[in-house]
């Protein structure tokens, strides 16, 4: 049989079917649309049958593959973790800019369709501040921060050990677990005996309940998606205990646009 035909017999698209192929293949995705004509390596078939029926099912590349490219680095992913999305890597950008000193007071960016990152910083100018990433998942925010900032300290929390263990193993396969502390928990229930000025950096389950979503969210975990009626459940009480907290010099989330009004930025 030919790559294409058993793509197309899957029914799946082809964008799907050519990084599906690139991945299990061993080959760049450029290399697919040269070659979809070849006949498939035996013993490559089944692999290939496989994961293309796995995604006309529904289930996302990144969980097939068990990864997703994040910042330009690969991050190993499971059902277990939320799948990370480009929206993130626009808080990231902007986390760095908090900890690099050059952002102060009401942060507000939109880094997606209707999704914003924001938040507020009251440290000093050129304040130390180690970055506590709240609910990590994947890790990607801890890791990506640890990865391009190598002076700052990072802690990653997370309610899920499952979720830890994920982070982790991405934290060791960029070289950053030393410099990562992780700690399981909620909120900043975690840093209870933090003795250092920190930041939060975060990105909160904040998809309404009821949302009607425009995508397939269903085999992502959806305790790192829902959060109430207006998805605030969580935003609210960290953005709360933030505020409160005698070290925290600021923090940012990622967040619905429609949301900001309810955090009082
Ligand atoms: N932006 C994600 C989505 O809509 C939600 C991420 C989240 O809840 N933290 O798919």
């Amino acid at each position: 049989m030919r790559i294409r035909d058993v793509w197309q017999a899957a029914g799946i698209e082809r964008c799907d079917g050519e990084v599906l192929t690139a991945a299990l293949l061993g080959r760049d995705r450029s290399w697919v649309p040269a070659h979809e004509d070849d006949r498939i390596p035996p013993e490559s078939m089944k692999r290939l049958t496989d994961a293309f029926s796995r995604r006309a099912q529904g289930e996302p590349v990144a969980y097939i593959l068990g990864k997703r490219d994040f910042y330009g680095r690969d991050f190993f992913v499971d059902p277990s973790v939320l799948i990370p999305r480009p929206a993130t890597e626009g808080l990231v950008d902007l986390a760095l800019e908090m900890i690099d000193g050059s952002l102060t007071g009401t942060i507000l960016r939109s880094v997606d369709a209707g999704i914003v990152a924001c938040g507020n910083y009251w440290g000093g100018k050129n304040e130390a501040v180690s970055v506590i990433d709240i609910g990590t998942g994947s890790g990607c925010i801890a890791v990506t921060i640890a990865c391009q900032r190598p002076d700052v300290p990072v802690i990653a929390t997370d309610v899920s050990e499952d979720s830890l263990r994920i982070a982790k193993k991405n934290a060791e396969h960029h070289h950053v677990s030393g410099r990562i502390r992780f700690i399981q928990g909620s909120l900043l229930e975690p840093i209870a005996g933090e003795r250092h000025p920190f930041v939060i950096v975060s990105n909160p389950p904040y998809v309404p309940d009821d949302f009607p979503a425009d995508r397939d969210l269903s085999f992502e975990p959806s305790g790192a998606l829902f959060a109430g009626p207006e998805g605030l459940d969580v935003l609210l009480p960290l953005v709360r205990e933030a505020r409160r907290h005698p070290l925290c010099r600021g923090f940012l989330v990622e967040c619905r646009e429609d949301q900001v009004a309810s955090l009082h930025l």
